[in-house]
C-alpha cells in the first residue's frame, strides 16, 4: 500500500521545515510507504530553496514540481494528483493549518470501509470573522440550491482519496476548476469527519475577500445554467407585459385618440428593460467567456522543472 500526500505551496517557506517535520513524526508508522508531493506554486519567496533541501535529504520520500509561474492551488492540486502513484491519495496545505493526525483517521477509514471511496474533512466550528462565516454560508445556501451536486458546507480540500476517485478527477478536462465541485460531481461515496482548524504556523492565508468572492462566482458558473435560465424567463415576462401593455395603448388610442402624456413612465421602462438587458448580457457573457477559456484549451499549468 502506497500512500500519497499532496501539498500545494505558495510563498510557505517558513512552514516547509516544520512541515515535514511533523507529517514524518506523525505518519512513522507508515513512513516506508509514504510519498510527498510538494508543488511549488510559482512563490515569490524562497520556497524552491527550501524544497530543494528537502529533497535533498530525503530523495526517497519527496518529490516536487516547480511551476513557471502562480497558476493557483486548483492547478496545484491536479499536478499533485497526476504525479502520484499511491492506492491512497491525500490532500493536506503545507501551513499547518490542517492536523496530519487526520490523515492517519482517514486511511484507517478507507482500509476498514472498503465501500467508501473518499474522506473529507469539514470544520464545524468556523475560526474566522461572522462576516465571512455569513458569505460562506450563504454560498453554500445559494450554489446547493441551484446545482445539481450536492456541496457539503465547510467541507475543504483536505481530503484522503481512493485510487480509483483520483483517476477520474484527473481526467476531467476542464480548465477552470472548482475542486469542490469537481469532488462532488465525479461522484463515489464521501464519508465526512470533523477537524478542527489551526492557526497558520507562519506568513499569511493568500485568500482575499475578492479571491474568495471570484472563486464563489466560478463555482456558480462552472457547476450550474440557472442564472441562464432566470434571463431566459425574465426576458420572456417582460415581453408579455409589453405585449399586453401594447393592446391597451392600441385600443385606448383607437377610443381615446392619441395623447402626449406618459412620458416619465416611458423613460422609467426604457431604463429598466435597458437595465436588466445590460445585466443579463453580463451573464450571458461570463459563460460566453468560460467557454472561450475552455476552447483555447490551454493548458492548466507548466512545469518549469521536477524534482523526483
Ligand atoms: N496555495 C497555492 N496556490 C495559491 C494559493 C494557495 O498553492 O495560489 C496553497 C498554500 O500554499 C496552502 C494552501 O494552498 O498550502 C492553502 O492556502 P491558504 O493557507 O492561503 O488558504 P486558507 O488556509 O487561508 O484557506
Ligand atoms: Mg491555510
Amino acid at each position: 500500500m502506497v500512500i500519497s500526500i499532496v501539498i500545494p505551496c505558495f510563498n510557505e517557506e517558513s512552514n516547509l521545515d516544520i512541515f515535514y517535520n511533523t507529517i514524518k513524526k506523525t505518519m512513522i508508522n507508515f513512513w516506508d510507504n509514504i510519498e510527498l508531493i510538494f508543488i511549488n506554486d510559482g512563490s515569490s519567496d524562497n520556497t524552491f530553496h527550501k524544497l530543494e533541501q528537502i529533497y535533498n535529504e530525503d530523495k526517497k520520500h519527496v518529490r516536487v514540481i516547480n511551476f513557471s509561474r502562480n497558476f493557483g492551488k486548483e492547478a496545484a492540486l491536479l499536478a499533485g494528483l497526476k504525479k502520484s502513484v499511491g492506492d491512497y491519495v491525500s490532500i493536506i496545505d503545507a501551513d499547518l493549518q490542517q492536523n496530519p493526525k487526520y490523515l492517519i483517521k482517514m486511511i484507517e477509514f478507507l482500509e476498514s470501509n472498503q465501500d467508501y471511496d473518499m474522506v473529507a474533512a469539514y470544520q464545524q466550528m468556523r475560526k474566522e470573522g461572522k462576516v465571512l462565516t455569513f458569505f460562506k454560508n450563504s454560498f453554500y445556501n445559494l450554489i446547493n440550491r441551484i446545482s445539481e451536486i450536492e456541496f457539503v458546507k465547510s467541507a475543504s480540500d483536505f481530503r484522503t482519496l481512493r485510487r480509483n476517485v483520483v483517476d477520474s478527477i484527473i481526467k476531467l478536462p476542464e480548465r477552470c476548476r472548482f475542486s469542490k465541485g469537481i469532488f462532488s460531481w465525479v461522484g463515489f461515496k464521501t464519508y465526512y469527519i470533523e477537524y478542527e482548524v489551526e492557526d497558520r504556523n507562519s506568513g499569511e492565508s493568500k485568500w482575499s475577500f475578492w479571491k474568495l468572492f471570484t472563486y464563489a462566482l466560478n463555482g456558480i458558473i462552472s457547476f450550474s445554467d440557472l442564472p441562464l435560465k432566470i434571463s431566459s424567463f425574465t426576458g420572456i415576462i417582460l415581453c408579455m407585459i409589453s405585449l399586453i401593455y401594447m393592446t391597451i395603448i392600441v385600443i385606448k388610442t383607437l377610443i381615446f385618440g392619441e395623447a402626449v402624456a406618459g412620458f416619465p413612465t416611458l423613460i422609467c421602462v426604457i431604463l429598466l428593460t435597458s437595465g436588466l438587458q445590460m445585466f443579463f448580457m453580463g451573464i450571458l457573457g461570463q459563460y460566453v467567456a468560460r467557454t472561450f477559456t475552455e476552447t483555447k484549451n490551454r493548458p492548466i499549468y507548466i512545469v518549469k522543472s521536477s524534482l523526483d
